[in-house]
């Protein structure tokens, strides 16, 4: 199996955890890949895959911006966005600030902040078609609606927690919650997605 570049993005958010968890992912995969920590345009070069962290969105679209990723990581093939990560991928977002941008890469609706601030963040167990886990909601943003070539991972009642998208060659993967904190079976399944080329 062909050795795979995995980028994190990591100037901002619980990318460490990130780290950490795509390093177990790849040992229970019996995968061999590099991790790589990216906070530069050059970093982005030759990646099989990107992380977008959990953090503040419009903070990571500043630092993307500034440092000159932002158009390239238009390019990547395979991402998988948890959080403030998952709103920068999607196509639409509710409650934005009034210069915030995403990379319009996922067709999805989101709502930024739904639970409420900080003080609403909150712990559960949930169900997914990946199996069954407590789920960590740290100002959590709510999916409000999806495209027809989105298929649903996770929903209770009528919210949708995780989805993904195939777009030919393109995939990418999001998660209002974080599993970095207490599950692999997310980074696994990315990580399957990327080595299954
Ligand atoms: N709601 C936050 C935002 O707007 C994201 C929170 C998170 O990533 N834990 O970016």
């Amino acid at each position: 199996m062909k050795l795979k570049n995995i980028g994190v993005l990591g100037f901002q958010g619980d990318f460490v955890e990130h780290i950490e968890t795509t390093k177990k992912a790849l040992n229970k995969l019996s995968f061999e890949g590099n991790i790589i920590m990216v906070k530069t345009k050059d970093k982005l070069q030759n990646l099989d895959g990107l992380i977008i962290p959990g953090g503040e969105s419009t903070t990571l679209q500043t630092l993307c911006i500034k440092n000159g990723l932002w158009e390239d990581m238009k390019r990547i093939k395979y991402i998988y966005g948890t959080c403030a990560g998952a709103i920068l991928l999607a196509k639409k977002v509710l409650h934005k600030t009034k210069n915030q941008q995403t990379l319009e890469l996922m067709d999805i609706e989101i709502d930024r902040n739904a639970y409420g601030g900080q003080i609403s963040s909150f712990e559960k167990k949930i169900k997914t078609k990946l199996g069954n886990f407590d789920a960590v909601f740290i100002r959590s943003p709510r999916i409000t609606k999806t495209g027809k070539n989105i298929v649903i991972i996770a929903k209770e009642r009528n919210e949708v927690l995780a989805c993904e998208q195939r777009d030919k060659d393109k995939y990418y993967l999001v998660s209002c919650f974080h599993p970095e904190l207490t599950t692999t079976i997310f980074h696994e399944y990315f990580l399957k997605k990327i080595y299954s080329q």
